[in-house]
């Protein structure tokens, strides 16, 4: 007989609630953790779509460390000079359904692996799974430490960074273009302070997207998200336009809090923490086998995350993934099947999820964004030339916009922009 039912490797995103939803179906789960605590080594922007914790944990609000409710959206393309900015805000933003919150996964993540505990989850934190134990080609449990502990089932939720999901199902390591580097810096100030540049309320905030400039002029991109007391601000840029990139990732971030459109907001405030990490992008087609025998992968041990450009989503993805990994898992125990075939509902209520239709449907966004260098280096100058002609006046008779903004179209070229705007409208 094996020693649990189940075990979750890692306690992120996905693990957690995997471990919670086998906890609430009487089954024993035991999670591992290779964090000192969970969430130790754990990075995200961090904007959290609350509609898959809501569904697992529909009082969250009540109790976890959220920082601000996000009623402020920004989208900038950003030049060496310039900043053109599109800025959203409606009021549905505050309606349970729709509503997202800036978190810090270092408060995030242990209260997430305390609604697990509480759900009856036993956890070890502090060490790593090196390997899974294997029978006749099936998992039959992992090898943390000097301990190898066996189980039913295992879910793998170790992450981005797994170094299982290729012995466990054959996932390939992915390429260079199907992740990004992201690193990220949470600058304290005082509350206060933040709203009045955010121009929000003390417990509302806002999420600011940029490109071009930030990883300059590579795929990827900058954001800043406001929490209570904290700004967080980073770069995410594409490994494979890093490798030959004369600028390290680091250097990118330093000169992105440096540009006049993003240094007044930080102006004056203490960096606290300082963290990088690689997100999966490569999308749908990037996806491996979700199911081998004795085994299922959640969240971006999977891949399971989307840029599509104007938002980055993966915990809300993760979180459902989770829920499906831990449900489908306590279904094949008590069906007594948790070979291949037993879990292969997994599969399915990810199909018929959003996690796995957001990703089919956004499928052609990355290669639309790795094969448009232009969206990254000469369209975010562009705007900001098209807008110097509406906005600088020096008293010089004006020309006619048509005639002003014609020739900075006409300069990058018509058909290109007509091309890269009907690429762009089928990839979204
Ligand atoms: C810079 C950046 C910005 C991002 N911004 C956003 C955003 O704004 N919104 C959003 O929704 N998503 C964002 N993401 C993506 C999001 O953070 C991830 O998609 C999400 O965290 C994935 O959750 P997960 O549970 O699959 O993996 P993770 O959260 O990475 O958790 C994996 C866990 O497994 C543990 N682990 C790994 N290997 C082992 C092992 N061998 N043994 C034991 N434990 C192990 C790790 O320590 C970790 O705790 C961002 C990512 C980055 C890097």
């Amino acid at each position: 007989m094996a020693d649990f039912d189940a075990i979750v490797v890692g306690s992120g995103c996905a693990g957690p609630i995997a471990a919670l939803e086998l906890a609430r179906a009487g089954k024993s789960v035991l999670v591992i953790e290779r964090g000192n605590y969970c969430g130790a080594k754990n990075v995200s922007g961090g904007r959290l779509y609350t509609h898959s914790l809501r569904r697992v944990l529909p009082g969250f609000a009540g109790s976890a460390p959220l920082e601000r409710r996000i009623v402020r959206e920004r989208i900038s393309l950003l030049a060496e000079t310039s900043n053109t900015t599109i800025e959203f805000t409606d009021a549905a933003m505050r309606q349970p359904e729709f509503e997202s919150y800036s978190v810090l996964r270092a408060r995030f993540d242990p209260w997430l692996a305390a609604q697990a505990e509480e759900a009856g989850a036993e956890y070890i934190n502090g060490i790593a799974v090196e390997s899974l134990i294997k029978q006749d080609g099936r998992v039959t449990g992992v090898q943390a430490g000097e301990d190898a502990i066996t189980a039913e089932v295992v879910i793998l939720a170790d992450g981005v960074n797994t170094l299982l999901a290729g012995d466990a199902v054959g996932a390939p390591a992915p390429l260079p273009d199907q992740v990004a580097v992201g690193v990220k810096q949470v600058v304290a100030l005082p509350a206060s302070v933040i709203s009045d540049r955010a121009l929000t309320s003390d417990d509302e905030g806002a999420a600011w997207l940029f490109v071009g400039e930030p990883t300059h002029g590579g795929v990827g991109g900058g954001f800043v998200y406001t929490n209570r007391d904290t700004i967080s601000i980073g770069v995410v840029a594409t490994l494979s336009d890093l490798v030959g990139s004369p600028t390290p990732v680091y250097q990118m971030l330093e000169d992105f809090k440096e540009h006049p459109a993003v240094a007044p907001l930080i102006a004056g405030g203490e960096v606290v923490e300082h963290s990088g990490h690689l997100v999966a992008e490569g999308g749908y087609d990037s996806l491996p086998p979700l199911v081998g025998d004795g085994v299922l992968l959640a969240g971006e041990s999977a891949m399971m995350c989307i840029n599509a450009g104007y938002t980055v989503r993966g915990m809300d993805l993760a979180i459902a993934a989770g829920m499906h990994a831990g449900r489908s898992a306590a279904a094949a125990l008590t069906a007594g099947d948790t070979s291949a075939q037993g879990l292969a509902g997994y599969r399915r209520a990810l199909e018929d999820s959003f996690v796995l239709k957001d990703m089919r449907t956004l499928r052609r966004f990355p290669a639309f964004m790795e094969h448009t260098p232009r969206l990254f280096q000469s369209y975010p100058a562009m705007a900001g030339r098209v807008m110097q002609k509406l906005f600088l006046l020096d008293g010089n008779p004006v020309r006619p916009l048509r005639k002003a903004v014609l020739p900075i179209l006409k300069q990058a070229g018509y058909t290109k922009l007509a091309g890269d705007a009907l690429r762009g409208i089928k990839a979204l």
